[in-house]
């Protein structure tokens, strides 16, 4: 790769201008002081999206088995079959986490599981038939690229004819998880058997073309190198593109990173993870080179609520999800957070300048929540949630 013909403070200028910047250029913004990056990513963040509106999404992940034969090095939620402590939950199971989500007004599970041999196809079609027969109002986002990988082999199924008999059983999106570093370098070190960087394109493609939601994601920490994370963000640039151009606009809906969790994994002790200051740094490189992917969110089960709530400064505008029960990257560690309430996440969202808004997967607005009631504000005691501290 050549290297960057601008200097500094050029590079910056074009990168807050919204020019499109090249690899090298992009490669280039690594080394440049953080507080600039940001700076820049900030203002692209503020022109690209509402500057006051702060989004997230009230749903729950469901992790419908954690039986799982692909044995990621860095996945410390999946178990064999014969361990005590396998589970593959039964319709009925799924059909009362989602009761509790309708409780607190969530409109979307994040379906999601390991690559289970014994599920056949009637399994999955079976449980998208139930949620929507039982949950009408429930929107289903539902198996990452290496489920439909595995479905896809084991079912005797075309890739279209897979997705078309997913999407006639009720599937509504494909959340885009896997993503990682999608350069098989890195991919095959930390997981050998792990779904290689063209099959999850080829799927996103596919699920793109049938007008599927998707996001884009992104995980650092593995010991991947700047080319790498900056080949990483070119990949999902040039899909995006495709998409947007090809499918009627319907690409990523959005981009989500965090940093790599390793407690409890084999990659524990043996990969570097990284720092909030490199997530930030990051974060602010996709929103710069993700031109036209607009909405960034921020991470708070691996970051925290913190970081979370800095990265909102640093080129994220939503605060992805309440989760209501998060399993996989709390099991290799994160901030042992397994959900957010509706009240963190809009405290966090005020408390940084911004208003909260919720929203559906799309990204679109659905509803403006009554911040006061919320964080217990009267007149007399405008700043009463700040004083007793309730995120942490
Ligand atoms: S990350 Fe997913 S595919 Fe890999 S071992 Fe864990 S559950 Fe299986």
């Amino acid at each position: 790769m050549s290297a960057c013909a601008l200097t500094g403070s050029e590079l910056l200028d074009k990168a807050a201008s919204g020019e499109r910047l090249s690899a090298p250029e992009i490669e280039a913004l690594y080394g440049l002081p953080l507080p600039e990056v940001a700076a820049a990513a900030h203002h692209l963040r503020l022109t690209r999206r509402d500057p006051q509106t702060v989004t997230f999404l009230i749903d729950r992940n469901i992790n419908y088995t954690n039986v799982c034969n692909v044995g990621c090095n860095f996945c410390a939620f999946y178990r064999t079959r014969r361990q005590k402590d396998s589970y593959t939950l039964d319709y009925e199971e799924i059909s009362a986490k989602i009761r509790e989500l309708e409780a607190v007004g969530g409109t979307r599970i994040l379906l999601q599981g390991g690559v289970n041999p014994e599920l056949g196809l009637d399994y999955y079609t079976g449980l998208l038939r139930h949620v929507k027969a039982h949950h009408p109002t429930i929107r289903i986002d539902a198996f990452s690229p290496e489920e439909v990988l595995f479905m896809e082999k084991s079912f005797g199924l075309s890739l279209d004819d897979l997705l078309d008999t997913l999407i006639d059983a009720g599937l509504d999106g494909l959340p885009g998880a896997g993503g990682e570093i999608l350069e098989d370098e890195v991919r095959a070190k930390a997981a050998p058997a792990r779904i290689r960087s063209a099959d999850w394109f080829r799927i996103i493609d596919a699920a793109q073309r049938k007008g599927l939601y998707t996001i884009a994601t992104m995980v650092i920490g593995f010991g991947e190198t700047y080319a790498q994370r900056t080949a990483h963000l070119l990949k999902i640039r040039e899909q995006q593109d495709r998409a947007l151009r090809d499918y009627g606009g319907n690409g990523f809906s959005g981009f989500a990173m965090w940093t790599l969790q390793t407690e409890h994994t084999r990659l524990h002790g043996k990969a570097p993870g990284a720092t909030a200051h490199e997530y930030l740094e990051q974060l602010a490189i996709a929103r710069i080179a993700l031109d036209n992917v607009p909405n960034i969110q921020a991470s708070w089960p691996a970051q925290g609520f913190k970081v979370a709530q800095a990265a909102l400064y640093y080129g994220a505008n939503d605060l992805g999800s309440t989760m209501l029960e998060e399993n996989v990257v709390s099991a290799a560690g994160g901030h042992g957070r397994h959900s957010a309430t509706v009240r963190e996440l809009i405290r966090i969202a005020v408390d940084a300048g911004f208003t909260p808004a919720i929203r559906n997967s799309r990204f679109q607005i659905i509803a403006w929540p009554d911040v006061d009631a919320a964080l217990n504000r009267t007149e007399q005691n405008p700043e009463a949630e700040r004083a007793v501290g309730a995120a942490s």
